[in-house]
Order: structure tokens, then sequence, then C-alpha cells
């Protein structure tokens, strides 16, 4: 059901005002939104109807009703920096003086009122968009931004992500294939540094982390770093192994990011708060011990049924397992990661 939901989805036109859609005022325009407004209303009452069929609520059901109806929230960092948090993954917007560069698109569903939000906090067009990576909440609003002329821009492993149909195991992701204009029009392999007024923006790919094709933003002189899905605060990640992600990945991954900032940093995790580097600390020492056990596990010969059994994460879960994936599913994926299977 989700890869045909998804699917249609990303191929549907967002209607409402928009910065980046001005208004029409033609009669044929209203009735053509009428018209979209009774077709959305149906989908969603379809995808309703079906998940209340489904006998269990998994991982994304969960986190889909949540980016539905989470506030979206807008947080000043300073220095023309916003971060907005509740329509999917954080999103970040750097504006200049005639411009601005966002970081992330959220959900489908929220994009127009993403656009809105953004608008309201910068005043100045959406130009570019920097995928952080391929899923779906942090790249919903492509199809709405990218038809609209705005240069999507990503880590060249994206675009080969969101041009197929993607499945992550454990959690029953199915995405995709996206439509051309949700595309990355501008790709990079390893470094790619752009300049949005004062800041500098380095985009780093420090190889396959939480997907294959993970971007971190460093934000000079603002000393913020954007690590997206590779950092969930504080939540165990998702390790999307299928698409090239690991967990000795994520690990790599954040030392580069602890060596190539300071105790001044602000850090934007895919999902939660701003964090210090105190928070990327801890969920890397709580990521490294759990592989260090599990390691054990598995070279002792023990199956993940019986990984999952020896309570890896047993004293993480109160402070790390009440995310998207809870201590079972996450030994899991590390599991998985670690044994190669
Ligand atoms: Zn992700």
């Amino acid at each position: 059901m989700l890869p045909k939901r998804f699917a249609v989805r990303h191929t549907s036109k967002q209607a409402g005002p928009s910065p980046i859609f001005p208004r029409s005022k033609s009669i044929l325009s209203v009735l053509v939104l009428l018209i979209l407004c009774v077709i959305v209303c149906c989908s969603a009452l379809f995808a309703q109807s079906n998940n209340s069929s489904q006998k269990t609520e998994g991982v994304i059901q969960k986190a889909i009703a949540q980016f539905e109806r989470s506030p979206l929230r807008t947080l000043s960092l300073g220095s023309g920096i916003y971060m907005f948090s509740g329509d999917g993954g954080n999103v970040v917007a750097v504006a200049d003086d005639s411009s601005t560069l966002l970081i992330d698109s959220g959900i489908e569903s929220r994009a127009a009122e993403l656009d809105a939000a953004v608008f309201e906090a910068t005043h100045r067009p959406i130009t570019r968009l920097i995928n952080t990576h391929s899923h779906f909440d942090h790249t919903g609003g492509n199809a709405l931004f990218g038809s609209a002329g705005v240069t999507i821009i990503a880590q060249r492993n994206v675009k080969a992500r969101l041009s197929s149909e993607q499945d992550v195991p454990f959690i029953d992701l199915h995405d995709g294939p996206y439509p051309n204009q949700a595309l990355p029009s501008l790709t990079y392999a390893d470094n790619l540094t752009l300049e949005q007024g004062s800041e500098q923006l380095r985009l780093a790919h420090f190889g396959a982390a939480h997907t294959d094709g993970d971007t971190i933003v460093f934000l000079e002189p603002a000393n913020v770093v954007i690590l997206s899905d590779i950092f969930s605060e504080p939540f165990y990640p998702i390790i999307d192994f299928t698409s090239g992600g690991s967990l000795q990945g994520i690990i790599d991954s954040i030392d580069q990011v602890l060596s190539a900032s300071n105790e001044q940093t602000r850090y934007v995790p895919g999902h939660g708060p701003l964090a210090t580097r105190a928070d990327l600390q801890a969920y890397r020492n709580m990521l490294v011990t759990i592989r260090d056990r599990i390691t054990t596990l598995v070279r002792s010969g023990k199956t993940m049924d019986q990984v999952v059994a020896a309570q890896p994460t047993k004293d993480f879960d109160a402070k790390w397992g009440t995310g998207y994936v809870d201590g079972n599913v996450f030994a899991k994926m590390a599991y998985a990661s670690i044994a190669g299977h």
C-alpha cells in the first residue's frame, strides 16, 4: 500500500498559496483548485481507511502520523539561518540578501506549508535545495520546489535512489520512484562548497552511513553542522543497509564531524532538537557500546534472534528507544549491519 500511496503522492500537484506559486485570480484556476481539493481529500480518506485496516501500526506508519500532525515550528539560529521541525526531518534555511537556500524539504503533504513558513521567516524566494539523503521525510517537497525551478543538489547516489523504488528493511518503508522534477539536477561525489551570502556551506559525503548518499553540511562562520539522519536526538538511528548504510559508517561519519567541529558548534540532527557537542558524543558512545556488544555476540555465532534475546541495548532503551525504532528493532538493524545479512 505504501509504495503506491507515495508514488501517487509524489506525482500530485500541491495546491494553496505559496511564495513560489503566485495566486491566480481566474475562475478556471479556482475551479481547478476545488477539483484538486476534492481529489486530495478523497485520496487522504482512502489512505486513512487503508491504514485503519492494518492490525499493527508499524514504524513508518507511526512516523508518518507524527509528521502529518505535529505543528511546524521555526527556530532562528541567527545570521539568517532557521531550523524548521515537525513536518518530517528537520529542515534548515539559509537566507542572503536575495534568496533562500533550503536543506531538506520535509514530507510531501506539508511542502506548501513549509514553503510558506520559510518565506515568512526569510522573506526571500527559495532558489536552491540540498537533499541530505533520499528518504521521503527529507525529500517530500522536492516535486513542489523542483517544478518551480528550484535547483536540487545532492550526493550523486541520492539521484539514483530517488529514480527507482526504495525499500528499507525492518521498518517496512517502500518509496519511489520520484518524478523527474523531484530529482537532483546538481550532484557531487565527495565534497562540494557553496556560498550563500556570508555563509560558506561545505557539503561532505564521508562514505555510506545512514544511506549511501548522505550529505553533512558544515556552515561557516555560523558554526552549525547539519547531520541529518546520521544523528537522531535522542533516538536510535535507522540503518538503511540495503541503500548501503551501516552502523560502522554512521560511527565513522560522526567521528569525522566531531574532529571537524568544536565545543561551540551547534548540531542539527535529522530528527529532534538542536543539539550540543555533548549530546553528539553521548550518541556516538551509545552506538559504539552497542556495536561492540553485538560484534562479540556475532563472533560467538549467535543468530539474529539470539542477539535480540540477549538485549544488547537494554540499558540504553529508556533514553534512546522511545523514538521511531525501539531497542529490539535497532538490535536487528545493527546485527544485520555487522553480520552482513
Ligand atoms: Zn533517513
